[in-house]
C-alpha cells in the first residue's frame, strides 16, 4: 500500500495558516480528492493551526507549530502540535460555541469533528496541545472526474 509522510514546522505567524492550507491542498490533490473533501480537509487543518497560533501561543509569533501528515492508502492522519499554554478542560473546549475568547464563535473543533472521521485532542496546561485527526477516503469512480 502506498505510504506518504510529510512534516511541516513553521513559525506561529498568522500568515502561515495559508501555508498549512496549501499543504492540505497539495495532499488532497495527490489523493485526487473531490473538491468538497478537499475543502473540508483544508478547513480542518487550518482550524487546528489557527487554534495553535491564536490560543496556544496567544498570537505570539516566537514559537512554532508542526503539522504532520501520514497517508497510508486511502487513510489520512493529521497531527497539529504546539507547545503553548494547553487546554484546561478539553471536553468543555470541544463543545459547540464554547470559546475562551468572547469575540470568537467557538466552532473550530466542531468543524474538525464534522469534517474528519475522528478527532482526538491531547493537551496539558503549560505544555501544549496535539490535535490528531483521521479520515478515510473511499474512492468513487462514478463521481470522480
Ligand atoms: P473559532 O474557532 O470559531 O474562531 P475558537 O477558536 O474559540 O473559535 P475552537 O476552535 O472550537 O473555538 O476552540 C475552542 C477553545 O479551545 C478555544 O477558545 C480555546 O480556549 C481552546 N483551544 C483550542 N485549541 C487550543 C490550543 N491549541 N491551545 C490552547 N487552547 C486551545
Ligand atoms: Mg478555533
Amino acid at each position: 500500500m502506498k505510504t506518504n509522510r510529510l512534516s511541516l514546522t513553521f513559525t506561529s505567524l498568522p500568515e502561515n495558516v495559508l501555508i498549512a492550507r496549501m499543504l492540505a491542498s497539495s495532499v488532497g490533490a495527490q489523493l485526487d480528492l473531490p473538491m468538497n473533501d478537499l475543502e473540508e480537509l483544508k478547513v480542518a487543518i487550518s482550524e487546528a493551526v489557527s487554534n495553535a497560533i491564536i490560543h496556544g501561543y496567544a498570537n505570539n509569533p516566537d514559537h512554532t507549530v508542526t503539522v504532520d501528515i501520514d497517508i497510508v492508502g486511502d487513510i489520512i492522519t493529521v497531527r497539529v502540535s504546539d507547545t503553548g499554554c494547553g487546554i484546561e478542560d478539553i471536553p468543555q473546549a470541544m463543545q459547540a460555541s464554547f470559546s475562551t475568547d468572547p469575540e470568537r464563535m467557538g466552532l473550530g473543533f466542531v468543524f474538525m469533528k464534522s469534517f474528519m472521521d475522528s478527532l482526538d485532542v491531547a493537551s496539558e496546561p503549560g505544555r501544549g496541545t496535539t490535535v490528531l485527526m483521521t479520515k478515510t477516503y473511499h474512492s468513487s469512480p462514478q463521481t470522480s472526474h
